[in-house]
């Protein structure tokens, strides 16, 4: 057996050492006489793991004392109905960013509860750039103001966090969190899909500011809303056990690596590297504006899409798996989060320039 470089966008790669770690403590979880999978979520025993979780998770984003966090299921999909159904309160209208596909998503789904006003879209450049700030048209009445930081899919990615004065920003940082430090304090909520840079699936992360909970609408389920989930620290009903144990790892892994400063050095260093053999190549191309590339998720294409299939049969044969890129923009992506190796990054690197040589 062998373990190849992952560049999967989602579920993606975790750290090794964190996968073996799990499989040491898999059928007994330190002297418990069983696995993390088959605990009650009330004992003792997955209650420390829980709390030192979150702990864990505080000190890595330094999450001020006035933020809830809630380990919950339905991935980011979910938050996207619930964040209206939470944070519209007295308001009818909230302001949303279109930068791409996830942005498209959660804007479709809040239509289903209020008027979205759409303040800045890069539609029209077919999401590879974003708007810039001054441009954006705000409505001081919105409930709150959403946007993506990092779009998966595009591979586009915001070099600023946007000032919306008294009006709370929402933020789906799925595929950007924890891949470099947060000013936490900016933001009313962000939220994440575990399956990017955090865990395995079946765990959603939604990091809220106290004083806007509370609000939910009559008829939000009890499941969507975030004041019973506060109140019952993320165990109203049986979390995700199994996913939150494995993400207390990942978040142990980090703090032993020199945390979110140290991984946010690696990361610009990988996609640095990643970007340059793409722009120095004359093979491939990435069309999304050099400011806003994403760190995480880098979409390129190759000279012919003809030669696609050759280029991922090649690379398989290199253990440089799960290349193909996404069916709304074709060519290859590379993902490419905390837990892909920079050996995995210069293998890929090396692989392109061969591949390029041969065929170019
Ligand atoms: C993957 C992803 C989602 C969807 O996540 P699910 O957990 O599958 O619902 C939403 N937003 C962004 C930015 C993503 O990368």
């Amino acid at each position: 057996m062998s373990r190849v470089f992952n560049f999967s966008a989602g579920p993606a790669m975790l750290p090794e050492a964190v996968i073996k770690k799990a499989s040491e403590e898999m059928l007994d979880w330190r002297g418990e006489g069983m696995s993390v999978m088959e605990m009650s979520h009330r004992g003792k025993a997955f209650m420390s793991i829980a709390s030192k979780a979150e702990a864990d998770l505080r000190t890595l984003m330094a999450i001020p004392d006035n933020y809830k966090v809630l380990f919950l299921q339905g991935g980011a999909s979910q938050q996207f109905g619930a964040i209206p159904l939470n944070l519209l309160g007295n308001k009818k209208t909230a302001d949303y960013v279109n930068t791409g596909m996830w942005s498209k998503k959660a804007i479709a789904e809040a239509k289903r509860y209020c008027d979205v006003n759409v303040v800045a879209s890069s539609e029209d450049t077919g999401f590879t750039t974003i708007p810039d700030f001054s441009d954006w048209t705000l409505n001081p009445d919105a409930a709150y103001v959403h946007y993506t930081p990092n779009e998966t899919i595009g591979g586009v990615e915001f070099d600023y966090i946007p000032d919306t004065g008294d009006v709370p920003l929402i933020a789906d940082i799925s595929s950007t969190i924890l891949s470099r430090p947060l000013d936490v304090s900016k933001f009313g909520m962000i939220y994440a899909g575990a399956q990017k840079n955090v865990g395995p699936a079946g765990l959603t992360l939604v990091i809220i500011r106290e004083d806007l909970i509370g609000y939910a609408a009559d008829i939000t389920p009890a499941m969507l809303n975030y004041k019973i989930h506060a109140d019952a620290d993320s165990m109203y009903n049986t979390p995700p056990t199994y996913s939150w144990y494995i993400a207390g790892m990942v978040f142990e892994w980090l703090l032993d690596n020199g945390g979110l400063e140290a991984m946010g050095k690696i990361n610009k260093a990988k996609s640095d590297k990643l970007y340059a053999a793409i722009d120095d190549s004359g093979f491939y191309a990435n069309p999304v504006q050099k400011r806003y590339r994403s760190w995480m998720n880098v979409p390129f294409t190759l000279k012919d899409a003809a030669m696609d299939a050759d280029f991922l049969a090649q690379a398989a044969k290199k253990g440089l798996a799960t290349l193909k890129g996404h069916r709304s923009v074709g060519g290859m992506r590379a993902s490419i989060y905390n837990a892909m190796p920079e050996a995995g990054v210069n293998t890929l690197v090396e692989f392109m320039d061969e591949f390029a040589k041969a065929n170019g």
